[in-house]
């Protein structure tokens, strides 16, 4: 009987483990923390986003855009779907969001476990794959505490993020030892640290925003949504969308800044059309100080850290600033220019971008076309996908082709 040995009981892994039992064979999962899916419980806040109705390449990020884009298809939509039919998830839908009814990742997580116990899929715990050799057709791993030989062997290890899950990169030293290509690897949707000192003045507030990002001086992505301000710079679900460009850039060299529009509700106007407005505003409200004036335009406190960041004292009147200050003022507020120093670590990134190339491995099964029977799948591949379950969804996708194509051999065996 075949032996299959799959590394990281994560997303990816209990899938291909639940795809991958078949009459023929023994599948084994080896995980090194106590239990399965301890990253799975994080997502969408404990509520487990699953994945996404707009399941399109567009959301998606790879070095190697066309090999990942035939594999991201209604076809395979539906193939992840009825994986989760198959588990007896009930979910909900949410503005393109998956969720499980119960709002509960943990629902996901248990479903998966509860499919591979009744499949008499084998977990071992508390053991952490340390070493590989391939030694006459087998695959020889060495454990903190066993040796184990098999004929197959899955990494489905993670990437650098979010290490306290238990993803710490292993995998890519598998992949370097059997002589993968790897794209560089860095964090992806996480915050961004700022080179201006503004930011511990408007530490706390959350606010609707338009954000366009400038790659070396050029316009490549525009996101609106609420952004949190913190004491190093700017994050929130809008920011991590643009963060996986934004930190594959700065690996890159290259200069990036985010022109945040505090006033969203002014699309497309110039400083000066938004200065006319103000002064419609001036002559009704008289003798309000500029604190007041621009009460129920903006946050106050985020008014008053931009006003002391242009020299302006908040306790003036809109009369008193010559019409170069009011430029400069109106500026900031509708186009703030946040110049990015680098990105939060991998601690606190929820994914990576760059991974093993994809380039060396056969996408319809996520086998190595650098070694026989060694399979890579989940988030150690070079894709990240945007927020929304977008990895998850590859996580599943990849996770369902390795175990499909696996049980097939084993059943022909
Ligand atoms: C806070 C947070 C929120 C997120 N929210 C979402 C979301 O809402 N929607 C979404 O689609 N995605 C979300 N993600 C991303 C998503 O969770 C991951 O992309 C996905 O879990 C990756 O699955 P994986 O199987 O590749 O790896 P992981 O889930 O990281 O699993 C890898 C497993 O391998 C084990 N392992 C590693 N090395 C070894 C070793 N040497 N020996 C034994 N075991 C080992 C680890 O302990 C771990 O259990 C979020 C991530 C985070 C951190």
């Amino acid at each position: 009987m075949k032996k299959i040995l799959i590394v990281g009981a994560g997303a990816s892994g209990l899938a291909c483990a639940i795809k991958a039992k078949g009459k023929n064979n023994e599948v084994v999962v080896i995980e090194k923390n106590s239990d399965v899916g301890k990253k799975l419980l994080l997502t969408g806040n404990g509520k487990g986003n699953f994945f996404n109705d707009n399941f399109d390449i567009s959301n998606y990020n790879s070095n190697n855009i066309k090999i990942l884009k035939t594999i991201i298809n209604d076809k395979n939509k539906k193939e992840i779907l009825s994986f989760f039919d198959d588990l007896g998830i009930i979910y909900k839908i949410k503005n393109n969001y998956y969720y499980p009814f119960s709002n509960q990742a943990n629902t996901i997580k248990m479903c998966l476990y509860n499919m591979c116990k009744s499949k008499n899929i084998k977990f071992i715990f508390n053991e952490e794959v340390l070493d590989i050799e391939y030694l006459n057709n087998n695959y020889i791993v060495k454990t903190s505490s066993n040796i184990y030989k098999v004929d197959y062997l899955v990494i489905a290890t993670g990437s650098y993020a979010y290490p306290k899950t238990g993803s710490t990169g292993y995998g890519y030293e598998v992949a370097k030892k059997f002589k993968h290509k790897i794209i560089n690897v860095v964090p992806a949707l996480v915050s961004l640290i700022g080179k201006d000192n503004i930011t511990k003045n408007w530490a706390g507030i959350r606010t609707e925003v338009e954000l366009s990002l400038y790659e070396n001086d050029k316009l490549v992505k525009i996101e609106s949504g609420e952004i949190q301000l913190t004491d190093y710079g700017i994050s929130g679900i809008c920011v991590f969308q643009i963060s996986s460009r934004i930190s594959r850039g700065l690996n890159n060299l290259k200069k990036e800044n985010v022109i945040i529009n505090f006033m969203p509700y002014f699309k497309n106007k110039t400083s000066d059309e938004v200065i006319k407005i103000i002064d419609k505003k001036n002559k009704e409200y008289k003798n309000y100080n500029l604190s007041n004036l621009f009460e129920g335009l903006i946050n106050y406190k985020l008014f008053n850290a931009i006003a002391e960041k242009n020299l302006i004292d908040k306790n003036k009147t809109w009369d008193s600033l010559n019409y170069k200050k009011k430029q400069e003022l109106i500026q900031n507020l509708i186009a703030y220019n946040f110049m990015v120093l680098k990105t939060k670590d991998f601690s606190f990134s929820q994914v990576c971008a760059g991974g093993i190339s994809l380039e060396e491995i056969n996408i319809e099964n996520f086998e190595s076309k650098k070694q026989n029977n060694l399979f890579f799948i989940g988030e150690i591949l070079d894709v990240d996908g945007e927020c929304g379950g977008y990895n998850l969804a590859f996580a599943w996708l990849s996770g369902i082709k390795s175990g499909c194509y696996l049980r097939r051999i084993c059943d022909k065996n």
